[in-house]
């Protein structure tokens, strides 16, 4: 009989346990339902800026960043430095590199075919 009024109360014991386990689930499942749907209404608002933005590129720029984005692993632009190219990590022409900082033209790694970009360093010129 003893044993049993024991049992009971270690019943209880694991009862409110699960309770208030079930009550912690459903504070977190709300929390992570709230962020996935900020994070959706993020990626929807920069679907949209995508979209604005391809229709501001040149169709065959477009086309050709497509095929170097699916080749080289979803990487289509890439930042140069010290004349090395940050996607393949092979040195371009110094011509190029000098083009690259200074002209507002696009231009291609011609090792990995990513496009390239400057940005130049904190007191550098961009010359
Ligand atoms: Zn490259």
């Amino acid at each position: 009989m003893e044993n049993l009024e024991a049992k009971a109360g270690d019943r209880k014991v694991l009862e409110d346990a699960v309770k208030t386990e079930e009550a912690q689930y459903a504070v977190d499942k709300s929390e992570k339902e709230a962020a996935i749907e900020t994070v959706k209404a993020a990626v929807s608002a920069l679907k949209q800026k995508r979209a604005g933005t391809i229709g501001d590129i040149t169709s065959s720029i477009y086309q050709t960043y497509e095929r170097v984005l699916k080749n080289r692993n979803g990487i289509g632009t890439v930042k140069v430095a010290d004349r090395m190219c940050l996607g393949c990590h092979q040195m371009i022409p110094p011509q190029l590199y000098y083009q690259v900082r200074t002209s507002d033209d696009i231009f291609q790694c011609p090792h990995c075919d990513r496009y390239l970009y400057h940005v130049p360093e904190e007191g550098e010129e961009n010359s």
